[in-house]
């Protein structure tokens, strides 16, 4: 521990963001970095405690708190404050092969269990992270790392989001010869198409792509597995497969009306702006625009956010979110206590937008859509809503039952839907190809990340359900292990 009384001396400071109006004139990110000076005193905050929670990734109270990668958090800070920024980044990598990826978008579960957040302002180790990374491609510490001795062993993995990612990288540095199949035109799953520009610009992405093509990973892009390439192929072609397709089953509505024009489910929303801004700056006009529409969102998820992000910067008339759950209180409830999850109400990036351009928070709590009403043309002109009240707890899950309040329907304008209700696991055809069994969720079923059919093994959201890429970054790790063992009898991963 560099500076014995850091925390004392120093205050929090976040990198600054743009104001929301001006940022929603754009795509790109609007977080610049703290100056040197000040990203080593933030460094200097971290008081590298004795149990640092910060890295348990530990489930406490139904949900998760702490870094499921366990990042090595308090060494790298350490060696952030002393100017270390060599060492600190080989910390950093050694447990998050893509800091530069879960720096800008991680839910940062450290900080809700950092001890300095039990009192006052947690470290700011999401910013930190990303700082060592930005600084260290900046200084060209990162380069291609070719492994020395290859064992003649060739992976497949197919789907190539940050699970496939981090699979590959630790295979491939382990000496395996990788190829990764993805059925998009470019690398990166949700990386790439998902997560929109302003939170993750993808020229971050390309730039470990290429550095990952370098250290020796083949990339193919445009083959769909289970219908371009059989998986008899592919169990033919390599010594064992791993499924990383993600959850990309989304969950619709099911109310009248569905069939309307003007309703969309939020991948395909947020897929068609991505590829033709990176196409074309969206000047090819192949994405669903929101200009001048009054757009309504159904679901209170990170996604129904990013559609409310990216439907203020297409320029829409106005802007609603259907959340089904009561707000969640601006304080801990008593029992939710540190170094719990802070299961508490957050504005996310989006919700500061559209504030600060309607004047209001877009979100309707406790309310759904009940009726999708279309003009003469089919298109939608407006949404039926409903109230709902939860009385009750399911037994199993704990989560409050939402029913529907008879009388309180109202009728909002609206030509754009947006549905962001969630996943309901991965696409069957996948399974069905390769014969491999799924769970009760649909998930694929593993042991230890081996599905049912020898030699095949799976991670990501394909197995967990929809997550957060430090999670599928964790699952890639997880899996390159037992696909390294499986191979050679131990593993040194
Ligand atoms: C809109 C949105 C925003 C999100 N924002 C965040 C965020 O801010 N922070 C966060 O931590 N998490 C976020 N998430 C969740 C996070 O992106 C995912 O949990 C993570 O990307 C899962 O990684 P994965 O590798 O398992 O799957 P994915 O990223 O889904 O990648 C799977 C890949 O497999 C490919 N594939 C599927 N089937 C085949 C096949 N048969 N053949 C070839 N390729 C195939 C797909 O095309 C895709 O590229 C967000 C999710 C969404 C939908
Ligand atoms: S990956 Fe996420 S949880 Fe882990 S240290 Fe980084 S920001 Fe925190």
């Amino acid at each position: 521990m560099g500076k014995v009384t850091g925390f004392l001396d120093y205050t929090r400071k976040n990198n600054p963001a743009q104001a929301p109006l001006d940022r929603i004139e754009h795509w790109k990110e609007f977080h610049p970095m703290l100056t040197e000076a000040d990203r080593r005193q933030q460094g200097a905050r971290c008081m590298d405690c004795g149990v640092p929670f910060c890295q348990s990734g530990v489930k406490l109270g139904g949900s998760y708190t702490g870094c499921p990668l366990h990042n090595l958090v308090p060494e790298w800070n350490d060696l952030l404050y002393t100017g270390n920024l060599a060492q600190a980044l080989e910390r950093l990598h050694k447990a998050n092969n893509f800091p530069e990826f879960t720096g800008r978008v991680c839910p940062a579960l450290c900080e809700a269990a950092c001890v300095c957040g039990l009192h006052g302002a947690p470290v700011t180790v999401k910013d930190n992270e990303l700082g060592i990374v930005e600084e260290g491609f900046a200084q060209g510490l990162i380069q291609p790392r070719v492994p020395a001795h290859r064992t003649g062993k060739r992976i497949a993995i197919v789907g190539s989001g940050p699970a496939g990612l981090a699979a590959a990288d630790q295979l491939n540095q382990r000496g395996h010869s990788v190829t990764v199949f993805e059925r998009d035109d470019r690398i990166g799953g949700l990386l790439m198409y998902g997560i929109p520009s302003m939170k993750l610009e993808k020229k971050y992405v390309k730039r470990r792509v290429e550095l990952l093509e370098a250290e020796g990973i083949t990339f193919v892009t445009g083959v769909d597995v289970g219908k371009d390439k059989s998986a008899q192929e592919l169990l033919a072609e390599y010594d064992a497969v791993l499924l990383c397709t993600g959850a990309r089953q989304a969950r619709d509505i099911t109310v009248p009306g569905r069939e309307a024009k003007g309703v969309h489910l939020a991948m395909e929303y947020l897929t068609a702006t991505g590829k033709s801004y990176l196409n074309s700056k969206l000047k090819d006009g192949n994405y669903i625009n929101a200009a001048g529409k009054d757009v309504i969102v159904v679901g209170g998820g990170d996604t129904g956010s990013d559609c409310i992000g990216v439907a203020l910067r297409h320029g829409c008339k106005s802007v609603h979110q259907l959340v089904k759950y009561p707000r969640l209180p601006d304080r801990r409830p008593a029992d939710n206590c540190w170094p719990e999850w802070p299961k508490v109400n957050k504005n996310d990036y989006s919700h500061d937008e559209a504030i600060a351009r309607f004047g209001e928070d877009p979100r309707i709590f406790q309310t759904t859509v009940k009726e999708l009403l279309t003009d003469e043309k089919g298109e939608l002109r407006a949404v039926k809503t409903i109230r709902l009240e939860g009385t009750k707890r399911d037994k199993k899950t704990g989560k409050l039952i939402m029913t529907e309040v008879p009388g309180t329907e109202e009728e909002l304008p609206c030509q754009l839907l947006l549905v962001a209700i969630g996943f309901q696991g991965p696409e069957s055809y996948v399974a069905q190809a390769f014969g491999v069994e799924t769970d009760a969720r649909t998930n694929l079923k593993t042991v230890d990340y081996a599905t049912s059919v020898a030699g095949v093994f799976a991670a990501g959201d394909a197995r967990r359900g929809q997550s957060l890429v430090v999670w599928a970054i964790q699952e890639g790790r997880a899996a390159a292990r037992e696909v390294d063992r499986y191979l050679m009898g131990y593993t040194s991963l």
